[in-house]
Parts: C-alpha cells; sequence; structure tokens
C-alpha cells in the first residue's frame, strides 16, 4: 500500500504560485525527506498534505484513500513542528495525553500509549514535570511523544531540529532513526539541512522554488545528480564548478568535482591558490582558487598546507560530471 501519493498537486495563494505541478509517492514504512533552500514551498507542501492548506489543484491520497476534502484530524497524520507549543499548563503527561482525550480515547488506551512512547523517548522520569523545567531537547522529544501516541498512518515532521544546537542535533537526529525503525511509521521530514536528508532518508525529494527537481536515495542524488542544483545542493563541503576548458581545450560545460575527488598530484593538470584551509583532524579542507573559479578539495588526514601557497592537483576522472549552460546534467 502506498502511504502518501499526490498526483499534480498545485497551491497559489493570490498570484504566487507557491507548489508547481508535485508528483510524489510515499511508500509505507518508507523515511522520505523533503529537502531545498529555505522559502522553496516545503512547509507549504506538508501543510498541504496535512489538510492545514488546500490545494489549489491536484489529488491528495493517504493510504489509499482520496483526502482532498477530508478535514486535518481525519486524515491520520500526527504533525511535528520547529517549535514545540507545547501547553505550559500541563505536565508532560497531559501534554501527551491531550489529543487521546479529545478522541474521546479510554484511560487505559491513554495510559498504555503515554507508556509506550515516553518509553521510547526516555521520558519516563519526565512524565510529572512541566515544559518549563525541561530543556530544548526534551521538549522537542515530548512534541514527538504526542505524536507517537496517536498512532499516526503518517508522520509528518517541519524542521523539528532547528531551534537544537549542535550537539543536541546529532543526537536528536539519531533518535529520530532509531524511532522509526523501532515504529516502522511512514515519515515525512523535511529540512533544508542536506545532512539531515542525506542520514535519515530512505527517500529524498529535492526541491526547488515550488517544483521536485529530482527525487531517489541519498547515494543515487549524490552519484548521479540529474542538474547542477542538485549536485551543488547536496554535499559538504560543496561540489565544485569549473569551466572545462579549464582542462579540456574548446570545451563550452561546466565541469563538476566533488571535494573528496581532487588529489595532491605534482603532475597534475590543476594549479590552486590556497585561500584558506580548515584543519579538522581528521580531514582537512583547502579552500583556493583557479582564476576565478573558487575551488574546495577535501583531503583525508592532517596536512602542511598554507595560504598563500600553490598546490597542483588531478582529478578522479570516472567521478567527473558535466552540465550544459543551463545546468541540466550532460551525460557521457
Ligand atoms: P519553506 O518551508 O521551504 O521555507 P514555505 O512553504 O514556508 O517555504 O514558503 C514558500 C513560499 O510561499 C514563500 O515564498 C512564502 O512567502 C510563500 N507563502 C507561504 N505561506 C503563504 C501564505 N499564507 N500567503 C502567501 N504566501 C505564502
Ligand atoms: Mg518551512
Amino acid at each position: 500500500m502506498t502511504a502518501l501519493r499526490l498526483e499534480n498537486v498545485n497551491k497559489s495563494f493570490g498570484k504566487v504560485h507557491v507548489l508547481k505541478d508535485i508528483n510524489i509517492e510515499v511508500e509505507e514504512g518508507e523515511f522520505v525527506v523533503f529537502v531545498g533552500p529555505s522559502g522553496c514551498g516545503k512547509s507549504t507542501l506538508l501543510r498541504v498534505i496535512a489538510g492545514l492548506e488546500d490545494a489549489s489543484s491536484g489529488d491528495i491520497w493517504i493510504d489509499g484513500e482520496h483526502v482532498n476534502q477530508t478535514p486535518p484530524s481525519k486524515r491520520g497524520i500526527a504533525m511535528v513542528f520547529q517549535s514545540y507549543a507545547l501547553y505550559p499548563h500541563l505536565n508532560v503527561r497531559g501534554n501527551m495525553s491531550l489529543a487521546l482525550k479529545q478522541e474521546k480515547q479510554s484511560k487505559e488506551i491513554i495510559d498504555q500509549r503515554v507508556a509506550e512512547a515516553s518509553r521510547m523517548l526516555n521520558l519516563e522520569e519526565y512524565l510529572d514535570r512541566y515544559p518549563s523545567e525541561l530543556s530544548g531537547g526534551q521538549r522537542q522529544r515530548v512534541a514527538i511523544g504526542r505524536a507517537i501516541v496517536r498512532h499516526p498512518k503518517l508522520f509528518l515532521f517541519d524542521e523539528p531540529l532547528s531551534n537544537l544546537d549542535a550537539a543536541l542535533r546529532m543526537n536528536t537526529r539519531l533518535e529520530i532513526a532509531k524511532l522509526h525503525a523501532d515504529l516502522g511509521a511512514s515519515m515525512i521530514y523535511v529540512t533544508h539541512d542536506q545532512t539531515e536528508a542525506m542520514t535519515l532518508a530512505d527517500k529524498i525529494v529535492v526541491l526547488r522554488d515550488g517544483r521536485v527537481e529530482q527525487v531517489g536515495s541519498p547515494m543515487e542524488l549524490y552519484n548521479n545528480p540529474a542538474n547542477q542544483f542538485v549536485a551543488g545542493f547536496l554535499g559538504s563541503p560543496a561540489m565544485n564548478f569549473l569551466p572545462a576548458a579549464l582542462m579540456q581545450e574548446s570545451d563550452s560545460r561546466t565541469m563538476g568535482v566533488r571535494p573528496e575527488d581532487l588529489t595532491l598530484d605534482p603532475k597534475g593538470p590543476l594549479s590552486v591558490q590556497v585561500r584558506h584551509v580548515e584543519k579538522l583532524g581528521g580531514d582537512t579542507n583547502v579552500v583556493g582558487s583557479i582564476g576565478d573559479t573558487q575551488m574546495t578539495l577535501r583531503l583525508f588526514g592532517q596536512h602542511d598546507i598554507t595560504p598563500g601557497e600553490t598546490v597542483t592537483l588531478s582529478v578522479t576522472q570516472d567521478r567527473v560530471l558535466f552540465f550544459n549552460d543551463t545546468g541540466e546534467r550532460l551525460r557521457s
């Protein structure tokens, strides 16, 4: 069964066309990440799926049922937002059980589901605390717990880690991955962070300016991007783009080379003027330029390279991609 299917979904606010002919399928149990720059329409798409906004045209199916006319509360979805929006006057138990009370579930079911969710999220010790007595990470876990207790067909997460600091983001990311493995539920997760997309997704949907640019597994998109936008968006440090003429005479194409596919080679064809060196301990990132073209090189381990010097590089040829002047991928 397909957990979610969108067919030719469009959304306009007045004259502003925000979502453009969106076609997406989410299989049951799949973890799908919508990723794209700020303002590309990710939240709007999630809100249309949830029923918080009506689609201007197109069709939406959840679990095989056409839901365009179905109110949010009847769609079998649960949404977790960036802002946790917990009720300050309710303790953790109260926040987690509220939706079930509103659904008029029995006390046994409510107790059982709150116990199950708080065990999964390591919140058992905190059930009697109020939101003001919790850390940011704990509050976000309560927000996730409120979604879990409802046993939704589909979880929708909208940038749930954006308000957490870097260390906590990483921990919570691992917890969400574990949660998905434990629940086996279908999940859609929105982020502008390509690392979250790469590490969490079974399938990534790359959005740009309200359109789907490409859909695929993280490694498919990394190794085989459909265009220059996807190639440049996924990967950190980002892919280098340079005029192919730098290496091959009278070539009008753009070459895409990932920082890890460049190696120090005294006989190599590229001479890069070093501007900046990031020594990370395990890796060394070297940022430099060839004329006007910025180049980033990622080296394994520690290297004594200093700004101002020139390094000579060769390129792992079978990893090079080519793009035309409108950014479309050229297949060799
Ligand atoms: P993202 O979540 O990817 O950052 P959004 O979905 O929030 O992007 O917004 C996409 C675009 O739609 C933006 O240009 C935003 O200004 C516009 N938009 C979102 N909601 C509304 C609204 N209620 N009215 C008008 N424009 C909106
Ligand atoms: Mg958003």
